[in-house]
């Protein structure tokens, strides 16, 4: 089963807006996987999501640690950024599986990477840009594979 939807954005706020959303209504056990090129908004909206688990630390992209957890939100956040993975062996070394079958919210910017261990059951968040309609717009597709 597939359900998609699109939302199309025209500033980062309202990219941080559609996270927060998904932040408030996110349960226990769901992953997020984020695609999309570098600067397209994949870490605007993870800040948004942040936020609506109730999260008040900033959130930085783990892009040289894979990995940063939120302990301190509705649940527990796990934050990876896979861009700099070399093999999925280094996935296993980080503890993934304890994440992704875990109790608290997964998201995986740059999720593409590392789809072998991707558990069928998720969320799939594309954002692209089209400069034809503006520098700022993004057009963020959802997609819930299940
Ligand atoms: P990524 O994590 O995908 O590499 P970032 O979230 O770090 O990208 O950066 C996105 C950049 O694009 C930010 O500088 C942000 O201000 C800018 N931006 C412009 N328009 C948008 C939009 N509609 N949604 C999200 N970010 C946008
Ligand atoms: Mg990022």
């Amino acid at each position: 089963m597939m359900e998609e939807r699109v939302i199309e954005t025209a500033s980062p706020e309202e990219t941080f807006a559609l996270g927060v959303r998904m932040g408030e209504t996110a349960r226990p056990g769901e992953i997020y996987t984020l695609i999309g090129d570098l600067g397209t908004g994949k870490t605007v909206f993870t800040q948004g999501v942040a936020k609506g688990l109730a999260i008040e630390e900033p959130i930085l992209s783990p892009t040289f640690t894979i990995l940063q957890v939120y302990e301190q939100g509705r649940m527990p956040f796990y934050h990876f950024d896979v861009y700099r993975i070399g093999d999925p062996e280094e996935m296993e070394e980080i503890g993934y599986e304890d994440c992704f079958y875990g109790s608290g919210l997964t998201l995986i910017e740059w999720g593409g990477l590392i789809e072998e261990l991707i558990p069928r059951q998720h969320t799939e968040i594309r954002i692209e840009k089209d400069l034809q309609k503006g520098f700022d717009y993004r057009k963020i597709t959802i997609c819930e594979v299940a």
